[in-house]
């Protein structure tokens, strides 16, 4: 047996069949048989149970620098007119490691996703995003291989389809795919994205001083994995019509709402989970974090059936009050493999 403990950042003590550690591409030559789930960080997925197959660890390390381009996209042997840079990084890297580190050679982009847990090759995966930036906004390619087949494909940004946490890896058919790269184009001059309250009001003159504040940010609000067993987000935002913003804004003037493109209104889950009255409840050793409801927390040897029924309470909680479902946006695993929402 595979002791999941330290692979899921839930705390939750659970096993796998077995499991391998990948730390170079050619680990993956090895042929893999029976059910798998790749891992990361463990930092976005639920374990409801133990596994009864192999979990497949990315550790693929390195971050390669270059080259420049120039505006129009061409290599650029001239420093001073380059604007971009392309940077490859081991699927198994860090986010928040690249982030500092790319920081540190003027590289600009990330900084928005700063202390957000996990590696770089689960990233655009869920499209992970915070702070008015998508990973998937600044991927160029993402390198993968097939489990089964051995095939290494490259997929362009166009070709991963990223959507609001979503992309061609959570798609049927596509999760065979273990990412063992990702290479992003990224600016080379600080252009700040400070739409998100607690940005707005504040003067940046670099990255860094960014960077900084989003890691502030977070920790004001969010729970530290490494202290409180927790995935992050647990739901994602609900998308709903503009009529049906109409009738919430009936009801609660202060409702957030954030018009999209398309015409639909994104909605704060935290906010719909704080009205239902589930902000920072307890149930047994499981509880929604009290600076921000969205997030649901392991207060300490905590089983994964009292998660998973927190999580089941407070999105009929919000049914009940607002007829709204709530999605997770964290992965569900259980005996034979991924699961969705209905199954368990
Ligand atoms: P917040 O600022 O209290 O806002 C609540 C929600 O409203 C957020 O989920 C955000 O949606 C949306 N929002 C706020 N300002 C917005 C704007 N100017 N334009 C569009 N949408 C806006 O949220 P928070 O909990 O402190 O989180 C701040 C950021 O960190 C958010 O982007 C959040 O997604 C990210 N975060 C991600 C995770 C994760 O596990 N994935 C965990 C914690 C925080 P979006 O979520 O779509 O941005």
């Amino acid at each position: 047996m595979f002791d999941l403990s330290a692979y899921n950042t839930f705390n939750l003590t659970v096993y796998a069949q077995s499991g391998r550690v990948i730390a170079v591409p050619e680990d993956l030559e090895q042929p893999v048989s029976g059910p798998f789930i790749i891992l990361g960080g463990g930092s976005d997925v639920l374990f409801t149970e133990d596994f009864a197959g192999t979990v497949l660890i990315n550790r693929i390390g390195g971050i390669e620098l270059g080259p420049k381009l120039d505006p129009e996209g061409h290599p650029s042997s001239d420093e001073s007119q380059a604007s971009h840079i392309m940077v490859r990084v081991g699927g198994g890297v860090l986010l928040d490691e690249l982030i500092a580190t790319l920081i540190e050679h003027g590289i600009c982009g990330l900084e928005n996703l700063s202390l957000i847990p996990g590696t770089v090759g689960a990233a655009p995966i869920q499209n992970v995003g915070a702070y008015g930036v998508e990973i998937g906004d600044l991927i160029a390619t993402v390198e993968a291989r097939d489990v089964f087949s051995g095939k290494q494909i490259t997929l362009t940004q166009e070709q991963c389809r990223f959507g609001y946490r979503s992309s061609i890896f959570k798609e049927q058919g596509w999760s065979t795919l273990f990412i063992t790269h990702v290479t992003f184009k990224l600016p080379l001059n600080f252009e700040p994205r400070v739409n998100y309250a607690g940005l707005q009001s504040c003067e940046f003159k670099n990255a860094a001083a960014l960077r900084e504040r989003v890691i502030a940010l977070r920790n004001e609000k969010l729970p530290n994995p490494k202290y409180v067993g927790n995935a992050g987000s647990f739901f994602k935002n609900p998308y709903v019509s503009a009529e049906r913003v109409a009738e919430l804004k009936a009801q609660y003037q202060e409702v957030p709402c954030y018009p999209q493109s398309n015409g639909s209104y994104k909605l704060a889950a935290g906010w719909l989970i704080d009205k239902a009255n589930c902000r920072g409840i307890k149930h047994g050793q499981v509880g929604t974090w009290g600076k921000q409801a969205l997030v649901i927390v392991n207060l300490g040897g905590a089983k994964p059936h009292e998660v998973v029924a927190l999580a089941k309470y407070v999105s009929a909680e919000v049914r009940n009050k607002f007829a709204l479902d709530l999605v997770p946006e964290v992965r569900l695993y259980g005996k034979h493999g991924e699961l969705s929402w209905d199954q368990i």
